[in-house]
């Protein structure tokens, strides 16, 4: 059972909401702290363990802070998240690059910062070459294709655009060994939110067996094993959360069976996680504008797909609560809407809620990651603010609400007529 708390009650909601009008993500810096701190213990028999965080999950310079005082590093995938994270602080491997379908400009930018640049394609060796020469230290992107099965939100590996397959990957790095490079990674991204513990322990299997092949096959050393993103979070209050614990436990004794006879210890296992570190410390606060009644009873929203997608996006499912009304029976169903011209703009179908009435405070939970980041401007609808709840209680901005102004700033009016 995953507890649906929030940090502040309706009250004090109600008081932000004087300064900071709906909507906006509010996200919690104690919890957020709290969980890094958990997550590294639980691997601290890693010498040099790292989790490198997603950015696209929250790219906000405040997040970010936070969470490289907490020991992280970062994982990039664009050149607008690169310099997101040099101007927040992070330095050369303290960054992953891991990007695909990559153009040369973003290659030299992350060789500029002595990023890790975890490589997707066989031919991106030469181009990475040609737009920045290789540099002492090259990983790879690894598909197992059929070997693995993926989920609804990645897809399978077979299918998806990403990583080297199984043959290329021993060319890839007999290929960079012949032409100088020094050190070696080696990196998967098989799954989505993904919540069997299980799964997780197969890939570290998958990839300390494969680092093992690369060593025999093409004598590349592998020092650095990135066991990508994924880890899902319970969205749903009766989701179990992963268990960690038994991860890394799992891990160290494939560690002890397979990476140490090989001769490959020291070897530092990194993640590439978003979603575990910040999704549940996230919510997203609105007001209700209208409850109306059609074929079925509507709940809308001052927020919409604009600043929350994945509901609309995968039909996922993100819990929702009433501040005020929580000890009210649970006797109404309705359809949680934003108010995009698009069906799919709902946050919640069939919702079992309390009563709702015009004016309500409604929160959605779980909005930390891939949230406020997914949001866009279809029908002219502006992005939100985003607030942080700091540990010592007070509330700071952390990133204004769009204005029309920000709309219509790329836009070029025909001259008036004279
Ligand atoms: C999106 C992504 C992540 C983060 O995924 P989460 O589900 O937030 O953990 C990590 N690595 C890569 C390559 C990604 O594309």
């Amino acid at each position: 059972m995953a507890e649906k708390n929030l940090p502040l009650g309706r009250e004090a909601l109600e008081k932000l909401t004087e300064t900071y009008p709906t909507p906006f993500h509010l996200y919690d810096e104690q919890a957020i702290r709290e969980n890094a701190r958990r997550f590294y213990k639980v691997f601290d028999w890693i010498d040099g363990f790292r989790n490198h965080f997603a950015v696209k999950a929250c790219p906000n310079p405040a997040i970010l802070s936070i969470l490289r005082e907490e020991g992280m590093g970062v994982d990039c995938s664009s050149l607008s998240e690169l310099i997101l994270a040099e101007r927040t602080g992070f330095k050369g491997e303290e960054i992953v690059f891991t990007s695909n379908d990559t153009p040369p400009d973003e290659f030299r930018e992350a060789a500029r910062l002595g990023a890790v640049i975890n490589l997707d394609d066989i031919s991106h060796i030469g181009e990475l070459e040609r737009a920045a020469g290789l540099p002492e230290l090259i990983s790879f992107r690894y598909n197992p294709g059929k070997a693995r099965s993926g989920n609804v939100l990645i897809g399978e590996p077979h299918e998806a655009k990403y990583g080297l397959t199984g043959e290329q990957v021993l060319e890839a790095y007999r290929i960079t060994k012949e032409k100088g490079v020094k050190r070696f990674g080696l990196h998967t991204m098989v799954a989505s939110n993904e919540l069997d513990s299980a799964y997780f322990v197969e890939t570290a299997r998958m990839l300390f067996e494969l680092a093992v092949r690369i060593k025999d096959g093409s004598g590349a050393e592998i020092e650095l094993i990135n066991m990508g993103g994924g880890i899902g979070i319970p969205y749903r209050p009766d989701d179990q959360a992963v268990d960690l614990g038994y991860i890394s436990e799992e891990m160290q004794k494939l560690y002890r069976q397979i990476i140490v006879p090989a001769g490959l210890d020291p070897l530092k296992v990194v993640f590439e996680c978003g979603r575990l570190v910040t999704g549940p410390y996230g919510f997203l606060v609105s007001r209700v504008l209208h409850v109306s009644r059609k074929y079925k009873d509507y709940v809308g929203l001052d927020s919409c797909m604009a600043n929350l997608m994945r509901p609309g996006l995968y039909g996922a499912y993100h819990h929702i609560t009433v501040p005020g009304k929580e000890g009210q029976s649970f006797d109404h169903f309705y359809d949680v809407t934003g108010s995009l011209c698009e069906n799919s703009d709902k946050f919640a179908i069939d919702r079992q809620l309390p009563k709702i009435e015009k004016g309500d405070l409604v929160v959605i939970h779980d909005t930390g990651a891939h949230g406020y980041s997914m949001g866009f401007n279809y029908n002219g609808k502006l992005r939100s603010a985003e607030l942080l709840l700091k540990e010592d209680g007070s509330v700071e901005l952390i990133r204004r609400a769009e204005t029309i102004d920000d709309y219509f700033s790329t836009m070029r009016f025909p001259e008036a007529p004279a």
